[in-house]
């Protein structure tokens, strides 16, 4: 069979039927053209918005599968997407027309309890590894959503409710193998090529395939004291001052998150709010249930919450309570900064911006960050932003076509109002479609940027990994 797909530099390239018959007998996984069973899911990701169709879809069995498919590609100059959990939000898993490296299905995980380390394959969700770990009582820093994938997550930089006690989920990272654009397979650590190491704990997708990653584990759990309260939107104001006073003096064991929008109809919401603005934390505490039990008296004092599912639940439980929130397909379009704090400004922003919005499954949220990250050298990873505090995610979310613009444009209010409260600094793993070179750069920083450059010409001089958060060569 030949056939066609979309080079590197944008044109159209023919694979002959004998190049393509001999990858094909080399492949042990699944190879998916349009048409085939398994394309249509595969190609579609989580946000519904991006719409594009790869040429081929190499479904990898293993790290050689990788390897082969990078040879491929390097070989007759393919435009390259590599597809981890589908997750982000800029679509970067999914390519027009070129080949889709698709790691989807490499899902396995092996803890060493003793060593307090676990390997995961590349194609795993944060649900598959926290599984695994927390089998033992460890679990190791991942975020709040559980069908993420781990790979896109880990090398844009990671956080959710163990970062106040670890850091970044990259600088936990204790080694990694790797796939490069030569077609190597290479162990990568601190003492094993150590600047594509460095590169790949932030850098993005831009140096090569991680097949598996090494992660440092801690003891958490397996139950902890966590989940939701919630207030009527009316005491937003009241909500957030209380969010910022409580979390701010928070030790590092507790981690709470601050959400505006309409009230879902979810059964632990009482019905007559459903459909109508609410203030929502969501909290854990991976500490002693009394001490969290103490922690959390003043918010629970705050106003007259209609809603507290605060309990000592499995630590698992937790990690996938926002899940039902985020379902594959819908339209969803993010800003986001960086917060040194949360200033008067900021409550009156996020205030003001739920009164304005478009959709009901949109939201305002705010993630504490600070603690151990803000101690690490701020070169210590690409994934830098040591001073940040908090993450502020302006997520629009809604479910048809006619709707984009007025709910795009929510989005992009609130990311310019907010904008004199940010640190300057972004998120890359949270950066849209749209933002390119500028956004890039205040996510890194000028010199971060060169010293990525340096290690992109020396693993990946013909760029291609490009189908990233692009840094040039
Ligand atoms: C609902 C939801 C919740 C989220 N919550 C959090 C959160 O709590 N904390 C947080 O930090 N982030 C969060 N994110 C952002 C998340 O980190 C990014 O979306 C990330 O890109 C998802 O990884 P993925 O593997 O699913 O992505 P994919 O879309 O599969 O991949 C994205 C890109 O990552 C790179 N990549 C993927 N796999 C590899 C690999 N094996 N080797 C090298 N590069 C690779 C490639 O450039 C790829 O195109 C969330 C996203 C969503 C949609």
């Amino acid at each position: 069979m030949a056939i066609q797909l979309t080079g590197m530099a944008g044109g159209k390239v023919d694979l002959p039927p004998e190049g393509f018959q001999a990858f094909r007998g080399a492949f042990s996984g699944a190879l998916l053209v349009p048409g085939d069973e398994g394309y249509e899911d595969t190609r579609r990701i989580w946000n519904g918005m991006i719409d594009r169709r790869p040429g081929l879809i190499a479904r990898c069995a293993g790290t050689a599968d990788v390897a082969q498919a990078v040879r491929l590609a390097r070989r007759h100059g393919l435009l390259v997407s590599v597809r981890g959990g589908g997750h982000n939000i800029a679509g970067l898993a999914v390519c027009e027309g070129g080949l889709m490296i698709d790691l989807s299905t490499m899902r396995g995980v092996w803890v060493d309890p003793g060593a307090r380390l676990a390997r995961a394959q590349a194609g795993c969700t944060l649900g598959d590894l926290d599984r695994e770990t927390q089998a033992h009582g460890l679990a190791t820093v991942l975020g709040f959503v559980s069908a993420t994938g781990i790979a896109g997550l880990t090398v844009g930089g990671g956080f959710g409710y163990l970062t106040r006690r670890h850091g970044w989920t990259c600088d936990n990272v204790v080694s990694m193998e790797v796939v490069t654009a030569d077609g190597e397979i290479r162990q990568v650590s601190a003492g094993s090529h150590a600047d594509l190491f460095w590169a790949l704990r932030g850098g993005g997708g831009n140096f090569g395939i991680v097949t598996s990653f090494e992660y440092r584990l801690f003891p958490v759990g397996p139950e902890i004291l966590g989940g939701a309260l919630a207030w009527r939107g009316e005491d937003a104001r009241q909500v957030l001052e209380a969010y910022r006073a409580v979390s701010a003096a928070a030790p590092r064991e507790l981690t709470c998150v601050a959400a505006l929008r309409t009230a879902p109809p979810a059964p632990w919401l009482p019905k007559e709010q459903h459909g109508k603005p609410v203030a929502l934390i969501f909290v854990c505490h991976t500490g002693s249930i009394e001490e969290g039990e103490a922690l959390l008296a003043p918010l629970r004092r705050t106003g007259s919450p209609i809603a507290d599912t605060v309990t000592r639940r499995p630590y698992t439980q937790m990690q996938s309570l926002l899940d039902a929130t985020q379902p594959k397909g819908r339209r969803y379009y993010w800003k986001s900064h960086y917060l040194p704090g949360i200033s008067p400004e900021l409550i009156e922003i996020g205030v003001a911006h739920l009164g304005r919005m478009v959709s009901p499954h949109s939201a305002f949220f705010l993630f504490h960050l600070a603690g151990a990250l803000n101690e690490l050298p701020a070169d210590h990873s690409p994934a830098g932003n040591r001073d940040a505090a908090y993450v502020l995610n302006i997520a629009s979310a809604w479910e048809r076509p006619e709707d984009d613009a007025g709910n795009i444009r929510w989005a992009r209010d609130c990311f310019e109002a907010s904008r004199p409260c940010s640190t300057g600094g972004a998120y890359v793993n949270f950066l849209t479609e749209e933002e390119g070179a500028d956004r890039i750069e205040a996510a890194y920083g000028r010199s971060t940027l060169d010293q990525l450059a340096a290690i992109k010409r020396a693993y990946d001089p013909d760029d291609l990994f490009r189908h990233t958060k692009r840094i040039s060569v």
